[in-house]
């Protein structure tokens, strides 16, 4: 099973939006641009809205289904290790094989030496083709790496072998992710990163480094753009070089787990996938969910409603909503609005606070990702929440599919 050379992660909490989703998707074919349809949700989100992967793939194959869709399409066990592995396994056939908790536990020291032996030749001055510098590697560095990161891709190795048990390896993709974590891997790092992945026999399609800057949930990339764009390059160069020296599936490419809506970096990215030929995989964030809220805003009535009232309910469980979530949100709580002031707003106040358009001038970070974390107080309305939904389809899926299509594909793929 091949994963395509363009591809879209598309979470959705409450796996009632495929359809809507699916059809930013067909929008972009219609131009011309095959993008892969991805549906990705982590035993973290299915665990607060109390729901298993067999609703993400029934919503996937239901969408399709409906929308006539004759292309491919995966559900996705997102950041998965051997301990969830087994919630998500029947389901999905795209496995994101998360290692990133055991980054810097050790591997056997028989292990890092029989990986340094085979390993050092790279050592000394390398030339990567489509990188302009020389990198200067020394063996300590590359044991150094080997220290790092050799038990963590051993984990994923791991994993993937237990997935073999039950199911053929021609009928999965498989992706391995090491981007929830503090600081950045290097090109190099990655160079070795791969080379362990080689070792394991893990066929990875894609790859997620965790790349230098803040990304956000739902918000726009914090950091150096210009570092972004270089590492992203020599990101891609690399892959291209462990590609052919290591033996990797051909269509290698790099997954980058966003966290939604890093417009500033969509540009850069596609600069260099456009000089390389490369492809990519955009993970995106639950962010179909804030759509959600901003159809029901503008539908105003009950949906505004239950909208504020999600809100209100957040602002007041702040701590234990945003705690789990503290590594990837940047709030500053003094600039939330008040509950009482957000009574008074009318269906449009609310959704120009929340959608993000950063040139509007209502437009909130804050508020947005509070909102953004805030799915289990929707969660906890149960049926109250999701006929809300079916009642104001319409409003709900228009907002989704425009935001995926001219928001996120139109930049980076068209
Ligand atoms: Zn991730």
């Amino acid at each position: 099973m091949k994963l395509g050379k363009y591809s879209i992660g598309i979470g959705d909490r409450f796996a009632r939006q495929g359809k809507a989703q699916l059809n930013a998707i067909i929008k972009a074919k219609e131009l011309g641009v095959e993008i892969t349809p991805v549906w990705n949700k982590s035993f973290r989100e299915h665990q607060v809205v109390k729901s298993n992967p067999l609703s993400t793939r029934k919503e996937a194959d239901d969408a399709v289904k409906l929308m006539n869709w004759q292309h491919s399409y995966f559900v996705d066990a997102d950041h998965v290790g051997l301990k969830n592995i087994d919630f998500f396994i029947d389901c999905s056939d795209l496995f994101t094989l998360d290692v990133a908790d055991f980054i810097g536990q050790k591997a056997e020291t028989k292990d890092i030496q029989s990986f340094v032996e085979k390993y050092e030749k790279y050592a000394g001055n390398l030339k990567i083709p489509g990188i302009e510098e020389e990198f200067q590697i020394s063996e300590k560095e590359i044991k150094q790496i080997a220290e790092k990161y050799l038990f963590a891709v051993q984990e994923a190795g791991k994993t993937f072998r237990h997935i073999l048990t039950k199911k053929d390896k021609d009928t999965f993709v498989v992706e391995v992710s090491m981007d929830e974590t503090v600081s950045p891997q290097t090109p190099v790092e990655l160079l070795f990163i791969l080379a362990a992945i080689a070792e394991q026999k893990i066929p990875v399609q894609t790859i997620a480094p965790k790349f230098t800057g803040r990304f956000n949930k739902g918000v726009d990339y914090v950091g150096d753009l210009e570092q972004f764009a270089k590492e992203f390059e020599q990101d891609v160069a690399i892959i291209n070089f462990a590609t052919k020296k290591f033996n990797l599936p051909e269509n290698l490419k790099l997954s980058v787990h966003s966290g939604s809506d890093k417009f500033s970096i969509y540009r850069p990215i596609k600069n260099v996938l456009k000089k390389f030929n490369a492809g990519v995989h955009l993970k995106t964030a639950g962010t179909t969910w804030l759509e959600e809220l901003i159809g029901l805003a503008e539908a105003g009535g009950n949906g505004l409603e239950i909208a504020k009232e999600i809100y209100i309910g957040a602002f007041s469980r702040y701590d234990e909503l945003a705690k789990p979530y503290a590594a990837v949100i940047d709030i500053d709580s003094s600039k939330l609005p008040e509950p009482d002031e957000v009574k008074t707003w009318d269906g449009k106040t609310y959704a120009d606070t929340l959608r993000h358009d950063q040139s509007h001038e209502l437009y909130n970070s804050n508020f947005r990702q509070l909102l953004h974390v805030a799915y289990k107080v929707a969660a906890e309305m149960g049926e109250t929440y999701l006929s809300a939904l079916k009642k104001n389809e319409e409003i709900v899926a228009k907002n989704v599919t425009e935001n995926i299509f001219e928001r996120h594909l139109k930049l980076l793929f068209l």
